[in-house]
């Protein structure tokens, strides 16, 4: 029996992207956007189908309050945050920084605030001692007569990567042929769900960053997941994208969120989706993608996680072009 939730209304549209298609010099059929940005719940994004498998087993687990943890802009903390405050539960978000950093804070955390989550700044703590942290954080809730429950970071369990299995199935039953669906690799846990759906070749991931060993973290989460022994190398994955690290602003991830952005009034953002439509354009010019194949690029979502990067921000407005606002107003000239 699953304990699956409902937390959106199923399937998300498939778009077909045909200017975008033709900027990359890919056939006007080639290329669709698979539309999980769109997804109902607390700004949408990919994060909410794998909280319908985790959420639902920390109800069935009889849990009150919502502990997960993540970077300052993460999206999966802003989503569990929302789905808490859908079902009225509480939730504590474990960060690093202090609470100077929420003084500064845009993007996600204006969202996480909305929704009434709680955060437990974690000061400069090592990204890998972020699980202790949240064990402990958990220890202290149940002492204060709590009853928490942990979800991962980025949502990627075994549990959490189902949520693309269904989505992977969704998309099958949108598109039967499709023969290349690129995505941003995070935490690992979408990748690893579609690859339950689709097989190890028909899905791309593009490294953004988050983790150390990509291929190793989704090889095992997809043998968890499916049973199979799943070797790293077996999986499709470009690392060519990551520039100078998680978070940090890379050349070409700007040029492919202007090209979308310009193309189709398609937001995509600096951290994740920018950089799986960047990878998308880099497999299409070395040939791994061609015309005429049919290409799904998932759109994970991420928008406000663009509000939350200063350098986004500050780059895109100083490009911001100019109209006449040199000039006399037409109405007051003689
Ligand atoms: C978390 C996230 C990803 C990556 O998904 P993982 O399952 O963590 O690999 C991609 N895009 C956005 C917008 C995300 O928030």
């Amino acid at each position: 029996m699953s304990d699956k939730i409902a937390l959106s209304t199923w399937p998300t549209p498939l778009e077909r992207v045909p200017r975008l298609a033709a900027a990359l010099g890919l056939g006007e059929d080639d290329l669709w956007i698979k539309r999980d940005d769109l997804i109902g719940l607390g700004g949408g994004g990919n994060k909410v189908r794998k909280l319908e498998w985790t959420v639902g087993a920390a109800l069935a687990a009889g849990a009150d309050t919502l502990v997960t943890t993540g970077a300052a802009q993460s999206n999966h903390a802003r989503l569990t945050a929302a789905a808490g405050a859908r079902l009225g539960l509480d939730v504590v978000l474990v960060f690093p920084g202090t609470p100077d950093s929420a003084v500064n804070g845009s993007g996600n955390l204006v969202l996480d605030g909305l929704f009434g989550a709680r955060v437990f700044w974690a000061g400069d703590s090592d990204p890998s001692t972020m699980a202790d942290v949240t064990d402990e954080v958990c220890r202290r809730l149940r002492h204060d007569g709590a009853r928490p429950f942990a979800i991962p970071f980025g949502g990627s369990s075994p549990l959490g990567a189902r949520g693309y299995v269904d989505g992977g199935a969704e998309l099958l039953s949108q598109l039967p042929d499709v023969e290349h669906v690129v995505v941003a690799l995070g935490s690992g846990g979408t990748m690893a769900g579609l690859i339950g759906a689709l097989g190890e070749r028909r899905v791309l991931g593009v490294h953004c960053g988050a983790v150390a060993e990509p291929a190793v973290t989704v090889a095992d989460l997809t043998t968890a997941l499916t049973g199979r022994d799943i070797a790293p190398g077996s999986l499709r994955i470009r690392t060519d994208q990551v520039g100078a690290g998680y978070g940090v602003l890379h050349e070409p991830v700007l040029a492919a969120m202007r090209t979308a952005a310009l193309t189709e009034g398609l937001v995509l953002d600096p951290v994740y989706s920018g950089r799986a439509m960047a990878g998308l354009i880099a497999a299409v010019r070395d040939g791994d993608i061609r015309p005429a194949q049919r290409s799904v690029l998932l759109h994970t979502g991420g928008l406000p996680g663009l509000f939350g990067h200063t350098e986004t921000v500050h780059r895109t407005v100083d490009s911001l072009r100019s109209y006449g606002s040199e000039r006399t107003p037409p109405h007051t000239s003689a």
